[in-house]
């Protein structure tokens, strides 16, 4: 058992943690949305952070929180640290946060031991990676990596609000995004460090996991058409049953997605027409998530479903059709950054486990901007998006731990 007095970088994760759990939209929960008042309370308070850090601290003019450290050589190309401080509503306290503030105190560290780093190192608190009041995602991660579309601006949250009309109000500067765009010659790399929000970790009995990709995801819409008619008189063999077949499809689904190594493939949604007690299913329409680290695979287990949907729909004199609407590209983690992440784990002790990260993360923005890696923080059950989402105090430490040494590995 380890003395729980004794893990300063944990103590000082956890408590700037409670501190930024305070700012909040709604009343007895946590729910911070990007450029909401609870969102710029957060910004100021992690650049008061940054400032007591000795960070060269702003909030930039899409609302992230920007601290840099000049290191001995101003000119080398930097170190970028970061996570997003939005939330979705009535969020747990650790996701995005955790990763800012282990940047932070990792600069404490840095300066606790008299280090100053062969190049800068800047953190960052991005503000709209959860993808809940605005239409965007990973806006302002997009923006350093010189990707931000304009078009974006003219999104509006659920009462008509602009982002537009939002950034002004948070005290930012529609005019100013274009110059947030890095020159990627500047730049090294980029970690972030996220609780895993899945329960590999956990079942592993390891603190801390180095994301080897971020999964690529496909989605599309299903639609099963029979033929209605009474459920008390069609005999079973005359039937065309849009949702029985749907029942198979969604077999299928699972199935396919669990022959691969780390593919996921869900149904979340299915509504079934005309959809009464006495009357046989008409019409399906279902949505399909299928994710994968590796765009070939996720294509090949894609396809597997659609074929034997195809069969499964001729078998049943039922028609099927199904067209996707997204489809995101996988992004590999930089293989030097983490060799560098596998180090450092493995120098504190902790046997280095890789594992694909099936949500998106900031880092998939700024992979287009520089190297980028990502390492992953047991969380209690895997649960996230949650008030329940929880990590312990020691696995708190081990993260800064970690994160520390492989800054120093990548800084020396
Ligand atoms: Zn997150």
């Amino acid at each position: 058992m380890t003395d729980q007095t004794n893990l300063p970088l944990g103590r000082r994760v956890m408590a700037m943690i409670e501190d930024l759990a305070q700012h909040t939209d709604d009343v007895g929960r946590l729910t911070r949305l990007y450029l909401s008042p609870a969102h710029r309370a957060a910004a100021d308070t992690t650049l008061q952070y940054m400032r007591h850090a000795g960070l060269d601290a702003y909030i930039d003019a899409l609302g992230s929180v920007v601290g840099r450290l000049e290191g001995r050589d101003p000119s080398a190309p930097a170190l970028l640290i970061g996570s997003h401080i939005d939330s979705v509503v009535d969020a747990g306290r650790y996701d995005g946060n955790l990763g800012v503030v282990l940047g932070i105190v990792v600069i404490e560290a840095l300066k606790a031991e008299g280090i100053v780093p062969s190049c800068p190192i800047e953190i960052i608190a991005f503000g709209d990676e959860e993808n809940v009041r605005f239409p965007t995602n990973l806006s302002t991660s997009y923006a350093l990596a010189g990707q931000y579309d304009a078009n974006w601006l003219d999104g509006r949250d659920a009462d008509g609000v602009s982002v537009r009309d939002a950034l002004i109000q948070f005290g930012g500067d529609p005019n100013g995004i274009a110059a947030l765009a890095r020159d990627p010659a500047r730049y090294r790399g980029y970690l972030e460090v996220h609780i895993e929000q899945g329960p590999q970790l956990e079942a592993r009995d390891l603190p801390v996991g180095i994301v080897s990709a971020i999964n690529g995801i496909t989605r599309a819409r299903a639609h099963v058409i029979g033929e209605a008619g009474h459920a008390g008189t069609v005999p079973m063999n005359m039937r065309r049953d849009a949702l029985a077949a749907v029942a198979e499809m969604i077999g299928i689904a699972e199935r396919t997605g669990s022959t691969r190594t780390d593919t996921v493939a869900t149904v979340g949604v299915a509504q079934v027409q005309p959809g009464a007690i006495n009357v046989i299913p008409a019409r399906v329409d279902f949505t399909l998530d299928a994710r994968s680290p590796d765009d070939a695979v996720r294509h090949a287990m894609v396809q597997d479903i659609v074929t034997e949907c195809e069969a499964a729909a001729a078998r049943r004199g039922v028609s099927f059709t199904i067209e996707p609407f997204m489809e995101s590209p996988a992004t590999p983690m930089d293989k030097g950054l983490v060799a560098q992440l596998e180090e450092a784990v493995k120098f504190i002790g902790i046997e280095p486990m890789h594992l694909a990260s099936g949500a998106g993360h900031d880092a998939v923005a700024m992979a287009n901007l520089c190297p980028s890696a990502m390492l992953f923080v047991r969380c209690k059950g895997g649960i996230s998006h949650n008030p329940a989402e929880s990590i312990t105090l020691e696995d708190a430490d081990t993260a800064a731990r970690a994160l520390l040494e492989s800054v120093k590995r990548i800084v020396a």
